[in-house]
């Protein structure tokens, strides 16, 4: 069974080829296109790499499309991206400004050139669904949370593929288990259990910090909106909800300015004036920059921030994991988030912080109680597998 998975951004398009042939998943082909102006001639191309690589005659071949998308209105988990999921991805366009609307015009386009092929969406918030009900309201009135003002979550393939990952590499293959086996019936999944206490932080160009108690979702720093929690590239991350019309009334700007200036001019971006990348920030902030300086300070404080109310939720740790572009890569990050924790059970070593990126590897002290490790994110793996599972399931 082959699987495409599509990763559709508002100017790019990746794909990854699954195959499933043999029990195990494996990775065909894998490909992306930048500065995308026409999601159809991308698809026409990707179908074109895929059949000049001998991984497919034609779209035939395939039994599905696969997409992470982000959020759709009293929709989750994994579904087919029907006309009534793409209208309830919609209803949430103006709060998922950078994704769902890439995605909807992508799914159609898909749609349009392959006739009849299911086309499946696993949406990010899907791995939150367990979560308590105190955890996901915010104090508004029941009528505003009947719309959707509430805490979402997202990253939820990445968060899921580190519970599971975390408890294989930890040797608990039973709450491995009973990760991977997360989606399946929906509803509510028990956390009790053989405890396994895990703090997962998903830092990239988006960030987010979620517990995780036996492989299910306990609580995430991401709420009503991808623009929410940590401090993101470009986009804000938590504010409160009283700046918008002050600024408003005091500025004279409109909300939809004040909406763009929220998701692209703001987050490590607008604190550090200097670039929405972590790399460009730090290279800047090492020369003497402040506002750089404070950009980095900035994301350590609110991380701990989180990571402190999880390891409080969760009554201790047993594992720290960092992943992403920059939990994956910034050593420096990692240890100013991981300082004079010791306390807490939490002990970098750090050498083995300094000579590792982007690989699965623990780099805590041998003696260190709570085990912070590093392990590369692998969302299309999880799309690929519950794409599979919905078609297994049909
Ligand atoms: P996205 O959320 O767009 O998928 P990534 O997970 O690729 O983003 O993360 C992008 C971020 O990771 C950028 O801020 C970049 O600076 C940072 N990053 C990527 N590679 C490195 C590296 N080698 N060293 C430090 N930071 C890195």
């Amino acid at each position: 069974m082959k699987i495409l998975v599509s990763n559709i951004g508002s100017t790019s398009l990746k794909y990854r080829l699954f195959d499933f042939s043999n029990g195990e998943s494996a990775v065909l082909a894998k490909g992306g296109f930048e500065r995308v102006t026409d999601y159809s001639t991308t698809i026409e191309e990707v179908l074109t790499q895929l059949r000049d690589g001998g991984h497919i005659r034609s779209a035939d071949d395939l039994a599905a499309v696969g997409f992470k998308t982000i959020m759709a209105k009293d929709v989750s988990g994994c579904v087919e991206a029907t006309d009534d999921v793409l209208e309830a991805m919609e209803f949430y366009s103006s709060v998922a400004p950078a994704h769902n609307p890439p995605y909807i015009a992508g799914i159609r386009q898909f749609r349009e050139i392959m006739p009849g092929k299911p086309m499946v969406a696993l949406f990010e918030t899907a791995f939150y669904q367990h979560t308590s009900v105190a955890a996901q309201r915010y104090a508004v009135p029941q009528e505003w949370y009947d719309l959707g003002v509430r805490r979402w979550g997202f990253h939820g393939a990445s968060h899921k593929y580190i519970a599971e990952r975390s408890a294989e590499l930890l040797g608990r293959e039973d709450v491995a288990e009973r990760a991977r086996s997360l989606y399946v019936n929906g509803g509510r999944h028990p956390v009790d259990g053989p405890d396994l206490r895990v703090v997962s932080c998903h830092m990239g160009g988006s960030s987010s910090i979620t517990g995780i108690r036996n492989g299910v979702a306990i609580g995430t720093s991401m709420g009503m909106s991808p623009q929410s929690g940590l401090p993101q590239n470009n986009r804000v991350g938590d504010l409160d909800s009283h700046a918008l019309p002050f600024i408003m009334r005091k500025t004279g700007m409109s909300a939809d300015e004040a909406q763009e200036v929220l998701c692209k001019q703001s987050g490590l971006q607008g604190v550090s004036g200097v670039s929405n990348d972590l790399r460009d920030i730090a290279d800047a902030a090492a020369t003497g920059n402040e506002r750089a300086q404070l950009a980095l300070e900035l994301l350590t404080h609110q991380s701990r921030h989180w990571i402190g109310a999880f390891h409080l939720d969760l009554n201790g740790l047993d594992a720290l994991v960092f992943t992403a572009g920059i939990g994956e890569n910034r050593a420096p990050l990692r240890a100013d988030i991981c300082a004079n924790l010791e306390n807490l059970g939490i002990r970098l070593d750090a050498d083995k912080n300094n000579n590792t990126r982007a690989v699965e590897a623990v780099i805590s002290t041998d003696d260190s109680p709570v085990k912070v490790m590093i392990i590369p994110t692998n969302e299309e793996l999880v799309v690929a597998r519950e794409v599979k599972r919905f078609l297994d399931n049909r």
